[in-house]
């Protein structure tokens, strides 16, 4: 018996990605009975389904973002464990994106398909390293799908921050993180590069950064960012770093601190004309997206003959997708867009 193309047993819905042979959805767009969540991101982790399976990291992630949510019911499942769901078996890989992402494989009489939901290639010390899965499709996003976007290494990144750190020490550096998973990465870059002082954060940022703590992973003295008044003295905040999210680093907030430098930690920041309208004068190209290479790097190394695409530049991956001899398809899933800052 030859296995059964994905074609045949999984469906584009308006809700997302349904497999049917499971009565399942991976990372549906609104509320459904049963699902099967790759990360905590409001664009992938959403409320009010009946079931969801994920690790344990995203259902505390969940919890904390969407409530408790006592009637649902929770499937937590670690990396490589398998579970049975209606006719097909499932089990969750590293992503590489964020705490607790996952890829999702699903298996059905033979036939493989990984549902990558995010995913990087580099190292990030604050969540578990991207594992290629073999498969027969590899569903996969394109957030960077252009050959424009080829992130630097995030360790350069990080030292141009450090070094106008040193070059102007009356000054503060204000860097605008979104809360789930940048914030905690360059913490944890600036950490690994050397950074042994306090780190303030926004109180926006701490929560989501406490929850990391609690799941194993270390951010060093980090402390609440409350200057002025009733806060720390202003003056504590020279030479310092400030995390803070993007909305408030060129508002009233920033301009409590003292004469901040505004900075910016996202993918986005390789196109110079973001950072200049979002008034961010230090952009920090730093991504939790795999760029152009790694995309095509990883449909080598998931050798899998089909590629289908969730959202994204579509177009030019497909293409080169094809050029390199896969065979490749838009999902065109609207929904998904860009909570994470990428
Ligand atoms: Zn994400
Ligand atoms: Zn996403």
């Amino acid at each position: 018996m030859t296995a059964p193309h994905p074609e045949t047993w999984v469906e584009v819905r308006p809700q997302g990605l349904y497999v049917v042979p499971g009565g399942f959805y991976v990372d549906p767009l609104r509320a459904v009975d049963r699902a099967v969540i790759t990360h905590g991101h409001s664009d992938h982790a959403r409320a009010g389904h009946g079931a969801v399976m994920a690790t344990t990291e995203t259902l505390a992630i969940m919890a904390h973002r969407l409530g408790e949510q006592p009637d649902q019911v929770k499937q937590p499942l670690a990396y490589g464990e398998v579970a049975r769901v209606g006719e097909v078996e499932v089990s969750l890989h590293p992503a590489g994106h964020v705490l607790g992402s996952a890829q999702v494989l699903v298996e059905y009489r033979g036939s493989r398909m990984v549902v990558s939901g995010d995913y990087k290639r580099r190292a990030d010390p604050t969540c578990a390293p991207f594992v290629p899965v073999r498969c027969d499709v590899f569903v996969t996003e394109a957030t960077f799908g252009l050959p424009v976007f080829r992130h630097p290494d995030d360790r350069g990144e990080i030292a141009k921050l450090l070094d106008s750190v040193r070059l102007f020490p009356e000054r503060c550096h204000v860097v605008g993180v979104y809360s789930l998973g940048k914030a905690q990465r360059v913490i944890g870059l600036l950490r690994a590069a050397g950074w042994d002082r306090p780190i303030y954060a926004h109180g926006a940022l701490l929560p989501m950064c406490a929850l990391y703590e609690e799941h194993g992973v270390r951010l060093g003295d980090l402390r609440p960012a409350t200057a002025g008044a009733k806060g720390i003295p202003k003056d504590e905040f020279r030479g310092g770093i400030v995390l803070a999210p993007p909305s408030v680093i060129v508002d009233r907030w920033a301009r409590r601190l003292p004469d901040p430098v505004v900075c910016m930690a996202s993918g986005w920041m390789r196109v110079r004309q973001r950072a200049r309208q979002g008034g961010v004068e230090l952009p920090l190209v730093i991504s939790d997206h795999a760029d152009w290479d790694e995309l095509l790097q990883t449909f080598d190394d998931v050798g899998a003959p089909e590629i289908w695409i969730t959202h994204g530049r579509e177009e030019a991956l497909m293409h080169a997708a094809s050029a390199r001899g896969y065979r490749a398809r838009a999902l065109a899933l609207v929904g998904y867009e860009d909570e994470g800052g990428s």
